[in-house]
């Protein structure tokens, strides 16, 4: 059953725990490896049974993804564009070169409705991995779920039941 207060609690606890996680993610790094790995697929099960993105949505809502080559093509050809006509109306290039949404909320979400993404079955592949918390990587992006904590409840919920486990 999906439980709407995980994200409320994120909301009211995020801000307070963020040292807290820092420091958390940082100690992880000396337990990196399977075991480690195969809790972070355990909670991340346990926790999306729990929260609905379709609830949330502050990834799509404050994080321009970032596109690959082949989302690009895939993502025009569903949408009947050509590939230039398609960067140029959704896409910007970030301080590190990679190609972006170059709005948030996302251009692709539906805010005003259901928060269902307008192109889910194509969407790209940053979208399909985030928030990077399974298919046994977690340890691969330590650093990078300390962030997160701020932007997802699911990973503050990640790692708040990972601390109680370790
Ligand atoms: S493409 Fe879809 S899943 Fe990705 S950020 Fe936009 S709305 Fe969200
Ligand atoms: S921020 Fe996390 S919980 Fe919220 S929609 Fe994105 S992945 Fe789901």
């Amino acid at each position: 059953m999906k439980n709407s207060n995980l994200i409320e609690d994120w909301r009211n606890q995020k801000t307070a725990n963020r040292q807290k996680h820092r420091k958390f993610v940082k100690k992880l790094h000396r337990k990196k490896g399977k075991k480690l790995d195969e809790l972070g697929d355990e909670l991340h099960e346990e926790v999306f049974r729990e929260v609905d993105c379709l609830d949330c949505a502050n990834c799509c809502t404050s994080i321009p993804p970032m596109l690959l080559r082949a989302d690009i093509s895939r993502i025009s050809k569903h949408l009947g564009m050509k590939t230039t006509q398609f960067e140029a109306e959704y896409l910007v290039e970030d301080e590190d070169g990679d190609m972006v949404m170059n709005s948030t909320p996302c251009p692709f979400l539906d805010a005003e409705n259901d928060n269902k993404c307008f192109i889910y079955e194509h969407r790209p592949k940053a979208c399909r991995k985030y928030p990077h918390t399974d298919q046994l990587e977690f340890s691969q992006n330590l650093r990078l779920h300390a962030v997160n904590a701020q932007h997802c409840p699911a990973v503050f919920h990640i790692l708040e039941r990972m601390m109680e486990n370790l």
